[in-house]
């Protein structure tokens, strides 16, 4: 019997960190990921504002749904396959702390259709549902 020289096994190809979409300097796991999961939640409007739009880009649905609030959640979403979120700008925003129930989130949130760049500029309104932020409703300007 033969003694066969090991082979070396294939290494699992290392998982590289990916940038969250959300714009903050993070990994994806680490970031809105660990909100995907369900690991944590949102502690102010505007995180939960970032976990969503990391949720339209990775096409994370029942994220989405859960985070919206159960008055304006629509049944479903029907991710356009053509469309591309790739940068979220928060401008601004109006209460929305740990210790508030309201708050509102101003952001520009790029997009590509079908390779063509676009831009949403929307004011997005939240409040707490049993504590958690949940997303109401928004004015898209201009
Ligand atoms: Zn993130």
């Amino acid at each position: 019997m033969s003694r066969r020289r090991p082979v070396p096994r294939p290494q699992p190809a290392r998982a590289t960190p990916k940038a969250c979409p959300c714009g903050l300097p993070a990994d994806y796991d680490d970031c809105c990921g660990r909100l995907h999961r369900g690991e944590a939640q949102a502690s102010t409007a505007e995180q939960l504002m970032r976990s969503r739009f990391s949720a339209f880009a990775v096409q994370d649905e029942a994220y989405l749904i859960r985070s919206w609030h159960p008055t304006t959640r629509p049944p479903r979403i029907d991710f356009d396959p053509a469309m591309r979120w790739v940068r979220l700008d928060i401008l601004g925003s109006t209460d929305g702390g740990p210790f508030h129930t309201e708050g509102t989130v101003e952001f520009r949130a790029h997009y590509t259709e079908r390779g063509r760049a676009g831009e949403l500029h929307e004011s997005s309104r939240f409040v707490r549902h049993d504590s958690a932020w949940t997303y109401l409703d928004g004015i898209v300007s201009g």
